[in-house]
């Protein structure tokens, strides 16, 4: 059989075939496994270099990017010399290099609506080691849709998050239904991070894949791992799967979009409201300050403190209800909207700029 070991893997991987958990059968399925890792930077460093040196039969690399010099500080895959190559190239040296047994497959490509399904087809499962809100629900949806599991790693200044997502068990959107709005979601291009972060948390991806290929142990599916660095600090949170959710509870009917980030649609200019407001449409508005800024000048509607959204009985019954959102710049009420989007209302708008934008385009006696 061709997915038997040959001496020279026997030899290779004794360490990990000598734990009963694994031996020779538990390598011989990593050997015909397969995983695809998008992304290959700072998570995927350090996945890919653990999931190659464990046996992982085959394994895709799809990243458009090139090395760069500031990527060294946490992209152990790379050296200095590698600077200005592509990384996918780049990264398939160093693999076979590391363990020429296996077959790397590499797509110097960004992932996208129309690639994402074709590549997701050939591979068990997928690591998420991207950066960016826009891929990540791409992944999310891509693999749902095609039932594979995602092994979801991300990192935050000095905290990490580790999940694996699934059909069954519950997927990103079930967390969070939409991405947030751009100016709350940073990525470590911009944030700073210390390498050594992505490089536990990367490990902690492959880690949850073996495991999963090998069926042992506990897969963190409906659970995230939250890790802190600065303190040690560790925290599992369980989830639920959302039966509302747009991904998981209809995989079949999944439309994937290359470009989720926060859609234009989400939001609602102060004019725009205006003329909604003149024209009685059909609408709750909903404004989340708290009590003495309301009092002092409002545009009508509930309050409903931002705090005290979840469980509120003020709440429309009606899921599909049209609700607008506002506060004074727009940045706690995009947090309530993402809120009332989690919790199932599936029509919320915030009031872009908020009142300050109201203020200055709508209605300039405003009180504030
Ligand atoms: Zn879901």
């Amino acid at each position: 059989m061709k997915s038997r070991l040959t001496p020279e893997e026997q030899q290779r991987y004794i360490r990990q075939i000598l734990l009963s958990e694994i031996g020779t059968e538990g390598q011989e399925k990593l050997k015909q496994g397969s995983v695809l890792c998008v992304g290959a930077g700072g998570l995927g460093s350090p996945a890919l270099l653990y999931l190659a040196a464990a046996g992982v039969g085959r394994i895709g690399i799809i990243d458009a990017d090139t090395v760069s010099v500031d990527n060294l500080q946490r992209q152990i895959l790379f050296s200095t010399e590698d600077v200005g190559s592509l990384k996918v190239s780049a990264a398939k040296e160093q693999l076979l290099q590391l363990n020429p047994l296996l077959q790397i497959d590499v797509y110097s490509e960004k992932l996208s609506a129309t690639n994402a399904e074709k590549i997701f087809a050939d591979y068990d499962g997928v690591i998420d080691a991207t950066d960016n809100f826009s891929t990540r629900y791409l992944i999310n949806d891509a693999a749902i849709k095609l039932n594979k599991p995602v092994f979801f790693g991300s990192i935050f200044k000095f905290s990490g998050q580790v999940s694996v997502f699934s059909r069954e068990s519950g997927c990103y959107r079930c967390l969070f239904p939409q991405p947030p709005a751009e100016e709350l979601a940073p990525d470590c291009n911009v944030a700073g991070v210390l390498g050594v972060l992505p490089g536990i948390v990367g490990s902690y991806q492959a880690l949850e894949f073996l495991k999963w290929k090998l069926g042992i142990g506990d897969i963190l599916t409906g659970k995230i791992l939250a890790i802190d660095v600065l303190t040690h600090q560790s925290r599992i949170l369980n989830f639920n799967r959302n039966p509302e959710c747009r991904a998981c509870s209809q995989p079949e009917k999944i439309l994937l979009q290359s470009d989720q980030n926060r859609s234009p649609q989400n939001t609602i200019s102060a004019p725009d409201l205006k003329k909604a407001l003149s024209a009685k449409e059909a609408l709750v508005l909903l404004d989340v300050r708290e009590e003495s800024e309301h009092q002092l000048g409002n545009i009508g509607g509930l309050l409903l403190p931002a705090g005290n959204v979840k469980d509120n009985e003020n709440l429309p019954a009606n899921l599909s209800q049209k609700i607008i959102v506002y506060c004074r710049s727009g940045a706690r009420s995009a947090r309530a909207a993402e809120q009332l989007r989690t919790m199932g209302y599936a029509n919320v708008f915030n009031l872009e700029g908020g009142l300050i934008a109201w203020k200055k385009d709508v209605d300039p006696n405003l009180k504030l």
